[in-house]
């Protein structure tokens, strides 16, 4: 048997959805990085003039913005397409100025609860790969396989300064660590479903894995579920969350 449900928890850039969108790619499964839907409520919130503050705000937000997490149609190293209201915004979401306030909004129990009742209505149909920081913990606890992905900070902050840095983005190293660094106290720190491993978790250090070896040793941690090898498969429906 294969696992149908598979969440993968771990801290910004440590390759849990690289992780994620292989192992989805190899089972045919929906992929769903949750964090483009806490993304995309702040870029709305940026776009609307609303300040990072004003809490009853976003969190309507959160319950009413229509945000589409589409399979990528594009060759630009996307993994999905996201809309916000029909404009897609996959690469705004990723801005410095969404990932500065990203995690004070995902901290707001509001806006938790009305995300997560959305990745639910999509977690509860199955053969999905979830990936975010709460899955394991909150968001389906009885997934069938539950990773927590972890990597030094510096090696995290390499990785998304070069990712950065090939978009052309004017990003110092030491600006990226720091971010790093704060949105891992905030995600960790916060009251309502912080960061953390799941007790029935298996944790992954991708510290000094290259990504072949990363994606070896995850796909034994499939088949060793299932005894079942890994095979290709049609991937990714659209899903409207
Ligand atoms: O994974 P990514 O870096 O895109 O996530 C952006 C932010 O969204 C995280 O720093 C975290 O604050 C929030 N997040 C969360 N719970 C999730 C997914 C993301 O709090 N399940």
């Amino acid at each position: 048997m294969r696992p149908s449900t598979i969440a993968i928890d771990g801290p910004a850039a440590s390759g849990k959805s690289t992780i994620g969108y292989h192992l989805a790619d190899c089972l045919g499964y929906l992929f769903l990085d949750t964090g483009v839907l806490y993304r995309a409520v702040t870029w709305v919130a940026q776009d609307r003039g609303i300040p990072v503050e004003a809490e009853d705000q976003i969190t309507r937000l959160g319950e009413d913005v229509e945000i589409e997490v589409l399979p990528s149609a594009a060759t630009d190293g996307r993994q999905n397409t996201v809309k916000v209201d029909g404009r897609d915004v996959t690469w705004e979401i990723r801005s410095p100025r969404v990932e500065r306030d990203v995690s004070p909004v995902a901290a707001y129990p509001g806006v938790r609860h009305a995300l997560t009742k959305r990745m639910r209505e999509i977690a509860c149909k199955g053969y999905v790969v979830m990936v975010g920081r709460d899955i394991g913990t909150v968001v389906i606890p009885d997934a069938d396989l539950k990773l927590y992905v972890v990597a030094s900070a510096g090696v995290r902050a390499q990785r998304r300064y070069m990712e950065l840095r090939e978009k052309g983005k004017d990003v110092s190293y030491e600006q990226v660590l720091a971010g790093i660094h704060q949105r891992d106290r905030i995600d960790s720190s916060r009251a309502t479903a912080p960061l953390r491993a799941a007790a029935d978790g298996i944790t992954v250090d991708t510290t000094d894995l290259s990504v072949e070896t990363m994606f070896a040793e995850v796909e034994r941690l499939v088949n060793q579920y299932d005894a079942v090898k890994c095979e290709q498969g049609v991937r990714n429906e659209s899903s409207r969350v």
